[in-house]
């Protein structure tokens, strides 16, 4: 006690030189000697002072679930086999909460998401740095993980409704606080979009989105179903128009056959013709040879009457 005193006095009695820095040129709170400057937003994979910022906001983070009604938070506390970054309990909810202030590894952040469902977590947010990975990971985005005064802010990987009640990428951003207090509620829920890329939003966007979805595939089945009696009505077309085709064949080939016929009897007529032709000739010919030994008889009877009547003649 008296060695307290003896310092505080000794301390007063230290005279000011006009070198030292008067308290009220002192900021009010030290600079922390560890972690990043608010600003820096150090992406760096192993970097020391990333750690540093992101133990702070799991420590942080802790503090805003018991604030907000979670009746346990723990960071760093192991569960079966894994240990997740935070892990706190409400109610029969059990969640865990991981952070990645670097790049994430998709597969292997999906592994330790299935992991930690396998011993008993109910959700599992990820809190990373903004980039592709957000959407595919139940995750949210933190712009700066040393943000000045703790007032961090989640820039991605919140949904609102949009067009048609369906949940879309929202606009602006969310402290992390407010997140964490929705969250802690039960009034935000990490849901898909598509079949890869998903975000978390209010349970009313997705009562909303869920809706929208049921008549947009019901909408979807009837335009399905009209397309269907269509492709029946242009299968029936195109079955009669075969027929159709077929019997046209069919006819194409019996007349085929018909030309082939008449083809047949005109060549048969044309060798009839032929033969005609040659007898003709032949008739002719005969007929002319005829006309020759019918000439060659007259004039052999000729010479014989002209003998005959000569004999007569020198007889008499
Ligand atoms: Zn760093």
């Amino acid at each position: 006690m008296s060695e307290q005193v003896d310092i505080r006095h000794a301390m007063v009695m230290v005279p000011s030189r006009p070198s030292d820095p008067q308290p009220s040129d002192l900021p009010v709170v030290e600079p922390n000697p560890r972690g990043h400057q608010p600003g820096q937003r150090c992406r760096e994979q192993g970097c020391g002072d990333c750690h540093w910022d992101v133990q702070r906001f799991k420590y942080w983070l802790r503090g805003r679930l018991l604030a907000e009604g979670a009746e346990d938070a723990e960071v760093d506390k192991p569960l079966g086999a894994q240990t997740p970054g935070l892990l706190w309990r409400r109610g029969s909810r059990l969640c865990a909460i991981e952070v990645r202030s670097g790049p994430v590894d998709l597969a292997h952040a999906a592994e330790r998401t299935a992991r930690l469902r396998a011993v008993g977590v109910d959700e599992v947010l990820w809190v990373c740095a903004p980039g592709y990975w957000v959407p595919l990971l139940p995750g949210v985005a933190i712009d700066d993980f040393a943000a000045a005064g703790c007032e961090y802010e989640v820039v991605s990987g919140l949904l609102e409704p949009g067009p048609g009640d369906i949940a879309v990428p929202g606009e602006q951003s969310w402290a992390v606080r407010e997140f964490i207090q929705e969250w802690v509620a039960g009034n935000l829920a990490f849901g898909y979009r598509d079949e890869t890329a998903g975000g978390w939003a209010s349970v009313g966007t997705w009562e909303q989105h869920t809706r929208a979805q049921a008549m947009m595939i019901a909408q979807q089945r009837q335009e399905l179903m009209a397309q269907r009696s269509a492709l029946a009505l242009a299968r029936k077309a195109t079955r009669d128009k075969a027929k159709q085709v077929h019997k046209l064949l069919h006819r194409l080939e019996r007349s085929e056959q018909v030309a082939e016929d008449l083809d047949q009897a005109r060549r048969r007529l044309a060798d009839h013709s032929r033969v005609d032709a040659t007898l003709r000739m032949t008739v002719a010919r005969q007929r002319s040879a005829l006309m020759h030994w019918q000439l060659i008889t007259c004039f052999a009877i000729l010479i014989i009457v002209t003998f005959v009547a000569a004999a007569m003649i020198l007889n008499g």
